[in-house]
């Protein structure tokens, strides 16, 4: 939720603020349902205006992924990680450019934010 659900939250508290203030000015018999209306829309407002604050933005595991690299030519592949990789791990797959044996250069974890690479 950003600005846009903030200020619609407020919007939304001010209206039920107005349509409950109105209702209750009111004698018809309609001021009953126009104040249970704006407690409604009042009451909506401050959910959303609320919201977001409580829950915590959970920032997944940072991806990893592993480098192979061809041990006959200069070829590199970066795939994600898969579990039992690690560093100079010989690959099944082999290299699309020569045919040739691949081995695991190295695992790394990637950040987000900056897109550096951290090695393990
Ligand atoms: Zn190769």
């Amino acid at each position: 939720m950003g600005i846009a659900g903030k200020l619609l939250g407020l919007v939304f508290a001010v209206s039920g603020f107005l349509i409950l203030w109105w209702g209750m000015g009111t004698n018809d018999a309609l001021s009953l349902l126009y104040s249970f209306i704006g407690m409604f829309v009042m009451a909506m407002g401050f959910a959303l205006l609320t919201s977001g604050r409580q829950q915590k933005e959970e920032k997944p595991p940072p991806p990893t992924v592993t480098e192979i690299r061809c041990s006959s030519c200069d070829f590199k592949e970066i795939r994600d990680f898969q579990k039992g990789d690690y560093v100079l791990k010989a690959v099944e797959a082999t290299c699309p450019k020569c045919q040739g044996a691949m081995t695991i250069e190295g695992v790394y974890m990637v950040r987000e934010d900056t897109e550096d690479k951290d090695r393990i």
